[in-house]
């Protein structure tokens, strides 16, 4: 077993603290990684905080890992040490049912093993990546392509990367398609870059007045302050599909109006408490679905990282060390972050030779 350093929440109320955990040693089918950026995802928060009533303690949140590989298995053909790598929201499947088979392992039906909190459907936990290193089985370990002076920023692509490629890509946005991006927080923002560089006509939805030109510099071609009623109007029932990213319950009634016939609104944001019902008739009168998908496999990941490195698409970051995460989640929750907080494992380093 190997000693390791991490940050923990130890119950639904208490900061996140220093916290030492033991990991496995590298088996013969595992990859050590030595962790250098971790990313901060605001399903970090809703797990640090049981905001999800499914929270097992002590919780060591972090599943936007990028590191360098210390150590493989005997069976590890595919990564050596030295390599890149990356680690994102799973680390194990059944790998044996449907779901397993067609490279969709979130959907695994026994359950995927969540990188933190542990087996879906209960079990031991996992501990994530606000941690010094971790092990993990290499068919869940991703090759990283870009340049290494981008790995922090590139950290934040292994879910909130993930999570709006793999909807982007499913619903089919590419050149001729009208789509919008609700939100732009960490998922938001990759959401609008990874669709433009699709070739959608890019729209972004936001409730902050404050982030309309970085819309357009993220790659949107169209702002809309959400707020505006007169605003909203002027796209009515012109969408082919639209992301909902928002981490909050909120009126979904006005979004489903600007659906075209037979378009699309997919939630991937997972609020504490339910979205109030939206009206129906809004969805029969236009044959119009509401739908919902879960991060991505990870064949898709890996396409997913490799069409960002090929389009030079990476997160917008701030760079935060260890000790500044409680800070990081109070701005998270007031949509304070432009656009992503990522963890220099470095100061979390530091404090573990300290301590
Ligand atoms: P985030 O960085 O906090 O961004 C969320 C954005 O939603 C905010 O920046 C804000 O954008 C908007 N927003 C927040 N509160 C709002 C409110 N009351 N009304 C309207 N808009 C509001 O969070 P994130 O890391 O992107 O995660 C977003 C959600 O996705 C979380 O619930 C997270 O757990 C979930 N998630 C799901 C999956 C999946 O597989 N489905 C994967 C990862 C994360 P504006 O300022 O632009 O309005
Ligand atoms: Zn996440």
């Amino acid at each position: 077993m190997v000693k390791t350093y991490t940050y923990a929440a130890q119950d639904p109320k208490a900061k996140l603290a220093p916290f030492v955990i033991e990991r496995r040693d590298p088996g013969a089918d595992d990859v050590q990684i030595d962790i250098l950026y971790c990313g901060v995802c605001h399903s970090d928060l809703h797990t640090a905080r049981n905001e999800w009533a499914n929270t097992l303690y002590p919780s060591v949140p972090g599943h936007e890992i990028v590191g360098r590989v210390t150590a493989v298995g005997a069976n590890v053909k595919n990564f050596k040490v030295g390599d890149l790598a990356g680690v994102g929201c799973m680390v194990d499947s059944c790998q044996q049912c449907a779901s397993c088979n067609e490279g969709e392992e979130q959907y695994c039906e026994n359950g995927f093993t969540g990188t933190y909190n542990g087996p879906v459907f209960g079990g031991e936990n996992t501990y994530g990546g606000y941690s010094t290193q971790i092990v993990v089985k290499q068919q869940f370990v991703l090759h990283i392509g870009h340049p290494e002076k981008h790995l922090a920023a590139v950290a934040p692509l292994l879910c909130a990367g993930i999570t709006t490629y793999s909807p982007l890509a499913h619903w089919k946005t590419g050149p001729g398609k009208k789509v919008g991006i609700v939100g732009l927080g960490g998922l938001g923002h990759m959401g609008v870059k990874i669709a433009a560089a699709m070739g959608a006509h890019v729209v972004l939805f936001t409730t902050s007045e404050s982030k309309r030109a970085d819309g357009l510099r993220l790659g949107a071609k169209e702002v809309v302050v959400s707020k505006n009623p007169e605003e909203m109007a002027q796209h009515a029932s012109s969408f082919d599909f639209i992301l909902n990213t928002v981490a909050a319950p909120h009126n979904l009634d006005p979004f489903l109006n600007l659906l075209k016939r037979d378009g699309t609104m997919t939630l991937v944001g997972a609020p504490e408490h339910p979205h109030p019902s939206p009206t129906v008739f809004n969805l029969i009168f236009k044959r119009r679905s509401i739908a919902g998908s879960l991060i991505g496999g990870i064949r898709e990941t890996q396409e997913m990282l490799d069409f960002c490195a090929k389009h030079n698409i990476v997160s917008d970051i701030e760079q935060i060390d260890i000790n500044y995460i409680n800070d990081a989640y109070e701005r998270m929750l007031k949509s304070d972050v432009k656009y992503r907080f990522v963890i220099d494992i470095a100061s979390l380093k530091k404090e573990a030779e300290a301590a």
